[in-house]
């Protein structure tokens, strides 16, 4: 049996009608670039998001930045970030000439909340929790943290859409709210895009000016920004997609209960760790296990495509090599990245295909 990481294709093929007629018209208006349908896409990632303010861009490392930018950190400054996510979250930092300074992770693959005062210093100036693999990080200690040291705090969810902590989405706990929509993400367009997400007015209009060239009318330059505006076409799909979005965050929930339920009790792996009051989207099912780059190839070599999510902790890069930073520094960043194995999710994943998943995990360790 063939088993792919996500499936993108048999989810068009569920909506192709509406997605084909969507991109049709976005042609036949020649609405290419932000307009209309922009527009309209973030009017409902508004209402499905909660959040006020919703500017589409590019994609959402220039939404990590563009964002950082709008809250006025620049050179000197330190910004928190986990040492376990994908490279934007830092990089963002950096490309403002700021310094992504690291933290290493909990039981939940999330920023570890109670490391975070150790590392402040008169520098600091924010935080970037990441919702990483679909769960919310620990969003009421970091604000606590982050309202008595004064920093500002930018929610990376670009792997959470829809995610929840205590009946709260995403995004609404800090100063505003980073998406990409990257076609893998939980809500993916057809190519690259990104969403920023506040309910601060004033970060808004400083964030939907430097994205767009400085402007807010145009040729009215008020400060040099950049470009990095949304795609007509993507927003078109975007928004067709986002009726569905809630549909597939419940198969994915659905189909993580099923592997829980089939993994449980295969000794030499560990099922993802939920954290109490959290609404988990699952963009990732992560397993932690013994001897994983052998059960990788096991399951590789019996056609069940894999991933690891990511194979190195952040500081352990070579653009971050200056730092001198180690496994004695993270070490649970660094244990992570040994045993972590993200295994196929996706909404349209089928019992039979997880029972075939799990048998060839339980034959591997016999
Ligand atoms: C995907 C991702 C991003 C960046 O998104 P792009 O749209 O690919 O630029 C940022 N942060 C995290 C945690 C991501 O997973």
């Amino acid at each position: 049996m063939n088993i792919p990481f996500v499936d993108l294709k048999s989810q068009y093929q569920s909506i192709k009608g509406e997605i084909d007629g969507a991109i049709a018209n976005v042609i036949a208006d020649t609405a290419f670039i932000s307009g209309k349908c922009a527009k309209t896409f973030e009017e409902d990632y508004s209402s499905y998001s909660g959040l006020d303010h919703v500017i589409a861009c590019a994609n959402g490392t220039d939404s990590l930045e563009i964002l950082l930018q709008a809250m006025g950190i620049g050179p000197g400054d330190e910004v928190l970030v986990p040492a376990l996510t994908w490279i934007s979250t830092s990089e963002a930092v950096g490309s403002l000439g700021a310094k992504a300074i690291f933290v290493d992770i909990n039981e939940y693959f999330t920023i570890d909340a109670s490391q975070i005062e150790a590392k402040i210093t008169d520098r600091t100036k924010a935080i970037i929790p990441v919702h990483i693999y679909g769960q919310p990080a620990d969003m009421k200690r970091i604000m606590d943290i982050a309202k008595k040291h004064k920093l500002k705090v930018l929610e990376d969810c670009a792997q959470a859409h829809g995610a929840e902590l205590d009946g709260i989405r995403i995004a609404n706990f800090g100063d505003c709210g980073s998406f990409s929509f990257y076609p893998g993400k939980n809500l993916g367009a057809y190519g690259d895009s990104g969403g920023m997400v506040t309910n601060d007015a004033d970060i808004a209009a400083r964030a939907r000016m430097i994205a767009n060239h400085g402007q807010l009318e145009k040729h009215n330059h008020i400060m040099e920004g950049r470009n990095s505006r949304m795609d007509g076409i993507q927003a078109a799909i975007l928004s067709v997609k986002l009726k569905y979005i809630e549909l597939w965050t419940e198969r994915r929930r659905a189909n993580a209960r099923y592997y829980d339920s089939i993994l449980n009790n295969i000794e030499s792996i560990e099922i993802p760790k939920c954290i109490e009051d959290g609404w988990h989207v699952y963009h990732l099912y992560v397993i932690r296990c013994k001897d994983r780059d052998g059960l990788k190839e096991h399951l590789e070599g019996n056609g069940i495509s894999t991933g690891i999510h990511y194979p190195h902790p952040l500081p352990a890069m070579k653009c971050y090599e200056d730092r001198n930073l180690g496994r004695n520094d993270f070490p649970k960043s660094y244990a992570a990245c040994d045993e972590i194995l993200s295994i196929p999710m996706y909404p349209e994943l089928e019992k039979g295909q997880m029972d075939y998943v799990a048998d060839k995990i339980n034959e591997y360790y016999q």
